[in-house]
């Protein structure tokens, strides 16, 4: 009786990251429940095999399924609150069953790598100097034949409440002096919380413009439901002032005293858009992407997580960031698809936010100049606020779109005769050019002239793309790199060429053609470098003309104010796309590109190199504008039943062997299909596009419904079949819940 009393939930279940799709029991020790108090979101460490695992508690509990002496005692305590909050465990919960994805997983995904591994949660400590009694009345000048010394303690001294080790690096002072001073008793140092915001720079702060009314209208209605869940979609061309509609309504809510939320793109945190948010806001402002150490997603996970930190700009992961205060989420370019995790855990974090805030009864803003389907589609149907600003902001106008037929046309480099003559005439104005390319390296295809031998990938099923600066054979797909070759292996004939270009080439054949004028690129390889980026922008502002090269990345987020003219290269890629989402992919990176140009007060145009001019598409995407493109392809997706009208759910199977893949699925269909509601419809199985990526052979079934009951209840029960049937096999399986990709 009195043992019960103490230990009222003997048992707890535990998360813990292997891919397993339950959780695991476990005793608590007496030892450890008369001094802690258990709580779900905890972290422990658990015995589990042969080794040891750190877990995290998901429950308590007074009984366990299992033989209560077979189930083992946990090892030790590793937090004493909980760094899971109850909130996201519930929206961790709900993911994994969303997704179809194991619990421990989902969980392990939530928290900043250095708490998966076990680190305290806590704030990393630093140094501090400060003086002594003794240090601090000393006269400077006993110090002069140690002018390092000398330097450091006067430092020291002008700091009455302590110099951070940090700020003494940045003062350039020497650390073996301050060692020294410590020997002699003179300086003394102090652990102290690491905190951010003793660091803040100061900005000067920016006056807002005043708002026009289409700005005003949308700011208004935002700020109407404020305090309570919606979701509303800023639907306004680039360059129409969303972001400032969105600032403004973060000021209201941080007046209130609440934390926000701001999602971008992986790639569209620019140093431009942090800028902007510290000019505006004089509060403490955390990033979280990809490009920090671990220590640094740390410290800006426990300053949202204490609600010191008011603003939290980040990236697909930090769906998950707790932030006690939360008032608002933003999603920003909310049709990017880097918000889906395409690996993995594949959860789409736009709609993660949307659940989250649905809970805790919070708005979600998404802005958009081209909005995906599927928000477009809830705007439609009034699920969401659809909010419109249809022209730029202060004096710029939306750029005009003009078609270049290429048919029959003579091409110099890729460049129609009619786009060198508008680059050279923007030049002359002392305007830039964007020239766009979704293609980076030097050229997709290596190809022998005798023997038509081609430089293919050996572990993927496409061909290798020539990187000539970095003299390599690079493939895009599975990341494996060749010495560049110079002699056909086939035949030994040293005639090799490349077919088709890269934005590599394009940047060498512009510098022939216009040779005083800066040219540009900017893809993935000119910006691996963690500075590279915000140099090449620099560079950019620095310059009047110039022409800029580049891929997808130039359509995100960046504001050059001196482009009026942007050539779209090959307006045709993705037009004839085997995804049905192929279009939309086409239509909202034609019009970002586009909206690059003319951003500021010169007026832009955009010129399309087309072999299809009048192709209903591109025709429809020029004269009429994405939102009129956007509504005919929902049109024909609904009419061939295909989402958003209907929801998909994708299972992936690979194998190493050639038919393995396949045959499991073939089975599983087999043995499935009877039980499926008939509101399922199965597709499948059948290759993927590219049947070998990185020496696996992919195999795919598509099942789609008009309804998510049936389609959970379908994959509930493939996710199970798979599960037996690949413990045996070497085959691994993914399922995809509102695939993006096929
Ligand atoms: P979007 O987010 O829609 O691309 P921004 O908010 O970045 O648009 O605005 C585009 C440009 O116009 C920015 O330089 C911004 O400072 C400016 N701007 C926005 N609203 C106004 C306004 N009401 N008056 C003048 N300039 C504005
Ligand atoms: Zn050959
Ligand atoms: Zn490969």
């Amino acid at each position: 009786m009195q043992e019960a009393l103490l230990t009222p939930y003997p048992f707890i279940k535990v998360a813990l990251p292997v891919p397993m799709r339950t959780l695991f029991d476990y005793k608590v020790p007496k030892a450890i429940a008369l001094r802690h108090t258990l709580k779900p979101g905890m972290r422990i460490k658990v015995p589990f095999g042969k080794s040891s695992r750190l877990g995290v508690i998901v429950s308590l509990s007074e009984t366990s399924d299992w033989d209560p002496e077979q189930v083992k005692p946990l090892t030790s305590l590793c937090d004493e609150s909980s760094v899971i909050t109850e909130e996201l465990m519930a929206l961790c919960e709900w993911a994994a069953r969303y997704y179809h994805h194991p619990i421990g997983d989902v969980i392990f995904h939530a928290l900043p790598v250095l708490l998966r591994k076990g680190e305290n949660a806590e704030f990393r400590t630093e140094n501090w100097w400060l003086t002594t009694q003794e240090g601090q009345n000393l006269a400077l000048d006993q110090l002069s034949r140690a002018p390092r010394q000398q330097d450091f303690l006067k430092a020291v001294q002008q700091h009455p409440n302590g110099l951070s080790q940090h700020a003494a690096s940045v003062l350039d002072l020497a650390p073996a002096a301050g060692k020294t001073l410590e020997e002699k008793g003179l300086l003394r140092r102090e652990p102290r919380s690491f905190n951010k915001s003793g660091e803040k720079h100061a900005h000067q702060m920016q006056v807002p413009p005043t708002l026009n009314p289409e700005q005003t209208i949308a700011t208004e209605e935002l700020l109407d439901h404020r305090s309570h869940f919606n979701v509303a979609l800023l639907d306004g061309v680039t360059g129409s002032g969303k972001t400032e509609v969105f600032l403004r309504v973060m000021e209201r809510l941080i007046d209130e005293g609440k934390q926000i939320l701001v999602m971008v793109p992986e790639i569209g945190l620019t140093p431009q858009t942090l800028k902007r948010f510290e000019i505006r806001f004089n509060t403490d402002i955390v990033l979280m992407h990809s490009n920090m150490s671990d220590r640094e997603r740390l410290d800006a996970w426990l300053l949202a997580a204490n609600g010191h930190a008011k603003i939290i700009i980040g990236t697909r992961s930090s769906a998950f960031i707790p932030a006690p205060n939360l008032g608002l989420i933003v999603i920003d370019e909310e049709h990017d698809t880097s918000y889906k995790q395409h690996e993995g855990f594949r959860y789409h974090a736009r709609d993660l936010a949307i659940k989250r805030a649905q809970s805790l009864d919070i708005p979600v803003l998404l802005a958009s100049a081209t909005p995906s389907y599927e928000s477009l589609t809830n705007a439609l149907q009034k699920k969401f606020t659809w909010l419109k600003l249809r022209k730029r902001a202060g004096n710029a106008h939306i750029p005009e779109m003009e078609r270049v037929d290429l048919r029959g046309k003579t091409l110099i480099h890729g460049f129609s005769e009619y786009a060198l003559a508008s680059i050279k005439l923007c030049l002359e104005r002392k305007e830039q050019v964007l020239v766009f390319l979704n293609r980076r390296g030097y050229a997709p295809t290596l190809m022998c002239h005798q023997c038509g031998w081609i430089a293919a990938c050996d572990h993927c099923d496409v061909n290798l793309t020539v990187h000539k600066r970095a003299n390599k054979l690079h493939c895009h797909h599975c990341d494996t790199q060749k010495a560049l070759l110079h002699t056909c292996p086939e035949c030994q004939s040293e005639e090799l060429f490349t077919v088709g270009e890269g934005t590599e080439q394009i940047e060498t054949q512009l510098h022939t053609l216009f040779k005083d004028t800066p040219i540009l690129r900017i893809d993935r390889d000119s910006t691996q470098r963690k500075s590279a980026m915000a140099k090449l922008t620099q560079k950019i502002h620095e310059h009047d003309q110039a022409i800029l090269i580049g891929t997808q990345m130039l359509a995100k987020g960046h504001h050059f104010p001196n482009v009026t003219l942007v050539i779209i290269m090959d307006a045709d890629a993705g037009l004839f796309s085997s995804d049905f989402r192929g279009m939309e992919r086409t239509a909202q990176l034609i019009t970002q590109v586009a909206g690059r140009a003319g951003r500021a007060k010169k007026p832009g145009h955009v010129l399309l190199q087309t072999y299809h001019p009048d192709h209903a598409a591109i025709e429809c995407l020029c004269n009429l504008g994405y939102e009129h493109f956007a509504i005919d392809g929902l049109a024909e997706r609904k009419s061939l039943s295909l989402p958003p009208f209907y929801h998909q759910v994708i299972i992936r199977a690979e194998s190493s062997n050639e038919q393995e893949a396949m045959q499991l699925l073939a089975a599983m269909r087999n043995d499935l299909e009877p039980y499926f509601s008939k509101e399922v419809y199965l597709v499948g199985p059948y290759a993927a596009i590219i049947v070998r990526k990185a020496g696996q052979h992919r195999a795919l079934v598509s099942i789609k419904s008009p309804h998510r009951g049936p389609l959970h209840q379908a994959t509930q029960m493939i996710t199970q079949w798979l599960e037996q049937s690949t413990r045996q096999h070497k085959i691994r399986f993914a399922i995809d819940v509102d695939p993006l990709e096929t």
